[in-house]
């Protein structure tokens, strides 16, 4: 923990974990047995793939942006963390995912890598088990106004889930 860090999840470390293990599943299975160059659109699969790279990573960086200085890649509160429920966080609480899993399944996608896409799979439950230990650490810092912020906003798609 440094100096500007006044709160920190626990059970993050098995996200990073896993996360980096799956990553490298998903990159190895999807490209593994891929024929086809890397560099050049060569079927429907590779443009909807590239579309979907392209939407997720825009989503992860503008959702990085709103969030401002209180981004970081570790679950963590800062010692000025503000609750930020502005630009996509006013329609979803957790849009650096849902670009995330947008930019995961691309790949799978692109390659057309049925193995790939079920790696890829794997990555929900474990997202899921990050944002339980993530709200928490936010209702432990925010109180009621993290409550109220959850009964008004979804996790991931809006008015869906
Ligand atoms: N789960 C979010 C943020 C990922 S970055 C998303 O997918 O968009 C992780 C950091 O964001 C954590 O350290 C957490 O403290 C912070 N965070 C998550 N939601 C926040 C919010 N609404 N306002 C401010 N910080 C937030």
């Amino acid at each position: 923990m440094n100096n500007q860090t006044k709160r920190e999840a626990s059970g993050d470390k098995w996200f990073q974990l896993f996360g980096i293990i799956l990553w490298i599943s998903i990159l190895f299975l999807s490209l593994g047995n891929y024929n086809g160059s890397l560099y050049s659109i060569e079927s429907t699969m590779n443009l909807v793939g590239l579309i979907q790279f392209i939407v997720g990573l825009s989503t992860m960086i503008y959702a990085q942006l709103n969030l401002g200085h209180n981004y970081s890649s570790f679950l963590v509160i800062k010692e000025d963390h503000e609750l930020i429920k502005h630009g996509l966080y006013k329609h979803v609480r957790h849009p650096v995912y849902t670009g995330g899993i947008i930019v995961v399944f691309s790949i799978p996608v692109y390659t057309s890598s049925v193995l790939g896409f079920l790696a890829a799979i794997l990555l929900i439950p474990l997202l899921i088990y990050r944002m339980g230990i993530e709200e928490t650490m936010l209702i432990e810092e925010f109180g009621d106004e993290y409550r109220e912020y959850m009964s008004n906003t979804k996790r991931w798609i809006p008015y869906l889930y």
